[in-house]
């Protein structure tokens, strides 16, 4: 289940900063708006999501704070919830 990465339209979102990652399920639309305050979001480039992965540790901890329920890639290439 791949993770996409948005960012608000109109940032900085107060609830998830910067952005947040979604798991993306088989067949589901991608998000129009934040699931946390309902701004609009868009789906961040490919290329962003490499970029983001240094920061990846502060991403998480700000979207823990925000409430989300963060999935976490197993060694064996499964997500559990942390
Ligand atoms: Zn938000």
């Amino acid at each position: 289940m791949p993770l996409h990465r948005y960012v608000p339209v109109h940032s900085p979102c107060k609830l998830c900063g910067d952005g947040f990652e979604h798991a993306a399920t088989a067949g589901a639309a991608s998000l129009a708006e934040c699931p946390r305050c309902g701004q609009p979001v868009q789906r961040a480039a490919a290329e962003s999501v490499h970029a983001l992965k240094l920061s990846a540790r502060s991403t998480v901890s700000r979207a823990k704070d925000a409430g989300f329920a963060l999935l976490k890639r197993t060694s064996d290439g499964h997500f559990e919830k942390q």
